[in-house]
């Protein structure tokens, strides 16, 4: 461990304060590398140009500013979506995707490499966990995009915590990205533009109900009766629908934020009307919106995601309820944007 440089990234600004404090640095230092971590973007110590020569020297040999390094990246034959696969210091692989519909820029970026959750339909699932991610290297996949928007002369408008991982498994590391996105004085994005995706660790939803921020909560339902969800989201047998909701109803309490129910519409599993009528009954009363996705095709899971009669017939159940939904399109099937299949493609891992 010791040899391994330390990561810029990883540090919050009063960390880097006291880093440079230590360097006998004054303290206005920890305020110029900040901007030109998160407002210039730089990729290296030298660009860094109103640091003194030594300085710059120093930190170039202690600390590493770059984290990933792109090895493969395949875009939709529109142009809109471009999937990275990026490659750690230590090797691992990651996925990240950024998309563009509309006037949105949004990158979708890990939070693990691989996942302990089991979810049988999903790549990432498929691959178990290796290990979580720093806070640095969540926050460099947005880096990243930033820099290759930047070069069209466009920006980053939407970060989701929606790639490879659970977000709410690997808390910390997740939270000091969240914050450092949207720092006042760097990255600035702001927190209502920043979504996290959950399978639903209920003591974490819980707490992140009390961090005080604006982000939106996703969860990710897929089934609303506990003999289903068991089945195809496995960690409801340790937290099942009734906790689950009991979540839900404090985040939004507490926050006063809508909650997005994401449901992955799979052909004869979940895309019934019982299912339609379970998950009404379930939101009920709660400030909420579903977002319904045809699943799409991974490796080891031999279902179909529900065509668009049935995914019609579902939605026009929902309709009747009165539930809030939004059909959403697969953007970058054809590109295997699915989270975990880029990896699985390249035969990583
Ligand atoms: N672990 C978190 C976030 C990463 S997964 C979570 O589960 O929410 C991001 C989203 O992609 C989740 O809603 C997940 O259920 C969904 N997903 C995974 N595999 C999918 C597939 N094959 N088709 C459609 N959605 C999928
Ligand atoms: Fe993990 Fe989310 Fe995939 Fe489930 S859907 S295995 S929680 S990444």
């Amino acid at each position: 461990m010791s040899d391994d440089p330390l990561r810029v990234y990883d540090l919050d600004l009063d960390e880097l304060e006291s880093y440079l404090t230590h360097l006998d640095e004054p303290s206005y230092r920890a305020q110029q590398v900040w901007e030109w971590l998160y407002v210039q973007l730089a990729d290296s110590f030298e660009q860094m140009t109103n640091l003194p020569g030594a300085l710059r020297e120093r930190l170039a040999e202690e600390t590493t500013v770059q984290l990933l390094e792109v090895v493969d990246t395949i875009r939709s034959t529109d142009g809109g979506t471009r999937k990275d696969l990026l490659r750690l210091l230590d090797g691992e692989t990651i996925e990240a995707v950024l998309m563009r519909y509309e006037r949105r820029r949004t990158a979708c970026l890990s939070t693990q490499v691989g996942c302990g959750m089991g979810c049988p339909f999903c790549a990432t699932g498929q691959m178990g966990f290796r290990r979580d991610l720093s806070s640095g290297e969540i926050v460099a996949q947005a880096v990243h995009f930033t820099r290759v928007l930047r070069h069209e002369g466009d920006s980053l408008t939407n970060v989701v915590l929606m790639g490879m991982g659970e977000p709410l498994a690997n808390y910390e590391a997740s939270l000091a990205a969240i914050r450092r996105l949207s720092h006042p004085t760097g990255f600035r994005l702001g927190q209502r533009h920043i979504t996290l995706s959950t399978v639903g660790l209920v003591p974490e939803i819980h707490r992140l109900a009390r961090e005080e921020l604006q982000i939106t909560l996703a969860v990710s339902l897929h089934a609303a009766t506990d003999d289903l969800r068991n089945q195809i989201v496995p960690i409801n047998r340790r937290y099942p629908l009734d906790p689950l909701f009991d979540a839900c109803a404090d985040y939004v309490e507490q926050t006063g934020r809508r909650i997005s129910f994401e449901w992955a519409l799979i052909t004869g599993v979940n895309d019934g009307s019982e299912q339609a009528h379970a998950l009404a009954n379930r939101i009920q009363g709660l400030l909420a919106h579903v977002n319904l996705i045809p699943l799409n095709p991974s490796p080891d899971y031999q279902r179909e995601g529900s065509n668009r009669i049935h995914v019609r017939a579902f939605a026009a159940v929902l309709d009747q309820l009165g539930v809030p939904y939004t059909i959403r399109v697969r953007r970058g099937t054809a590109i295997q944007a699915g989270c975990g299949q880029l990896r699985q493609r390249s035969g990583r891992g």
